[in-house]
């Protein structure tokens, strides 16, 4: 599955920097890994460091698929309003999904801190029509009802602190920012350390489920026997399930030429640590990168065909440019770099993981789907390796797949 096209910024800027070797062997382990993006890699990282005995396999290159082109913008907040989960699933499970993100994204921003000294990251959700505002003071106040840590700003605050124009906004905390790719070979990297092996190129052609192992048989012809198997192929996981779970989407990218003009350079400074974006749908989103650049995304469509989401690269940028011109007026910018990638959207937009019950209790899927898949996976990884080990997650529920058959 093709998931990303032009040049996504992170293939740029740092090149392929791991190589690991093809599986060369037949293989046996306690759990299987498939897919090196960073789901698969939290997921290693966190079931070597309990002391399992993981082999991760890729069929391409590591942290090369979807997790390239990600703008990584790490937030506690849903892409569903919080007041609208609530009304979807209750509030006890709307509380304990925010609560989750909430220290999922603490705990990833102490695991991939920003420069030393700089503060911690705040996440701006701005609206700017009408009926937006309105919408969003209530997502505001219900937010507050529920003990998070969030403020109100109005317009004057939004031009005064960061020559943003817009109405109203939710300022909340934590946010961290983090290098995606980066991430992906650190977390494999420590996988390694912990005792797990990890095979690019080595593409999963089939799995059959035993009734004491899964048996995983790769292109190149290679076994891999393996008591648990956690399927981490991101949005092509799907193809094993009998029925979607998720509407594939594309969404648009582009990072701009590092800013040297003053007053674009006194926005970057006010935005540096702050995550922007808007109640509109699809929205626009953006963040600063480390080297002075800002990175820009949105303009989201249903388009699932690689070829056609290449296609429009060029001019969803444009537009882009031209939605960040229009909210932030000082700014002088241009693209140097665009792309655009693959992402799906569930219903409720929450992720689904956990084993299915057409592939029994072997394989468990990953699918940290949505504009929060980070933030999902990180707590995916944890529900995984917790349900591997006999215990239930206290999000296993709500993020499983019996949810599915509670909302027919
Ligand atoms: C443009 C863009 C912006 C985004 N912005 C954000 C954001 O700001 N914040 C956020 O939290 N999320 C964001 N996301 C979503 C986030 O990037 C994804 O949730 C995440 O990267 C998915 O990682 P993954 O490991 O699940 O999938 P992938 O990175 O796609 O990894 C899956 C891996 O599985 C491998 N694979 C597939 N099939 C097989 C097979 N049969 N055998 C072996 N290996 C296989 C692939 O080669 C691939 O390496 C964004 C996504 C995009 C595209």
């Amino acid at each position: 599955m093709d998931v990303k096209s032009g040049t996504p910024y992170w293939t740029i800027r740092h090149g392929l920097r791991q190589h690991s070797p093809r599986l060369a062997t037949d293989a046996t382990c306690d759990i299987a890994v498939i897919g090196a993006g960073i789901t698969g890699a939290l997921v290693a990282d966190e079931l070597a460091r309990r002391g399992h005995g993981v082999i991760v396999l890729d069929a391409c290159e590591t942290g090369w698929g979807s997790t390239a082109a990600s703008t990584a913008l790490i937030q506690g907040e849903l892409d569903t309003e919080l007041i609208d989960l609530a009304k979807m699933h209750g509030h006890a499970a709307a509380l304990l999904a925010s609560r989750a993100c909430t220290e999922a994204v603490e705990a990833i921003a102490g695991r991939f801190p920003a420069a030393p000294g700089s503060p911690a990251a705040t996440s701006l959700y701005y609206g700017s029509r009408g009926r937006e505002c309105e919408m969003l003071r209530h997502e505001y106040e219900f937010r507050r009802w529920m003990g998070l840590h969030v403020e109100w700003l109005e317009k004057e605050d939004l031009e005064g602190r960061y020559g943003l124009r817009a109405r109203c906004a939710i300022l909340s905390r934590p946010a961290a920012l983090i290098d995606p790719y980066l991430a992906t070979l650190d977390l494999l990297d420590a996988a390694c350390r912990s005792g797990a092996r990890v095979h690019a190129r080595t593409r999963v052609a089939s799995l059959r489920i035993g009734a004491r192992e899964v048996c995983l048989r790769t292109v190149n012809a290679r076994t891999v026997r393996a008591k648990q198997v956690v399927v981490a192929t991101g949005y092509a996981a799907q193809l094993l399930l009998p029925a979607p779970i998720a509407c594939n989407r594309s969404t648009y990218a582009l990072v701009t030429n590092p800013i040297d003009d003053d007053a674009s350079a006194r926005v970057l400074e006010a935005i540096r640590h702050v995550l922007v974006w808007e109640t509109a749908r699809p929205y626009l989103y953006m963040r600063a990168t480390s080297d002075g650049r800002l990175m820009i995304g949105g303009e989201d469509d249903e388009i699932d065909i690689p070829a056609k989401r290449d296609a429009r690269v060029s001019t969803k940028a444009r537009r882009l440019l031209r939605n960040v011109h229009r909210r932030f007026p000082d700014l002088r910018i241009d693209a140097a770099f665009c792309w655009a990638g693959t992402f799906a959207e569930t219903a409720d937009g929450l992720p689904y993981f956990g084993p299915h019950a057409l592939t029994g209790d072997r394989i468990h899927y990953a699918m940290a789907y949505g504009g929060n898949g980070i933030t999902f996976a990180w707590i995916g990884a944890r529900l995984i390796a917790d349900r591997i080990e006999g215990r239930e997650h206290a999000l296993a529920p709500l993020f499983g797949f019996a949810r599915m058959q509670q909302r027919r």
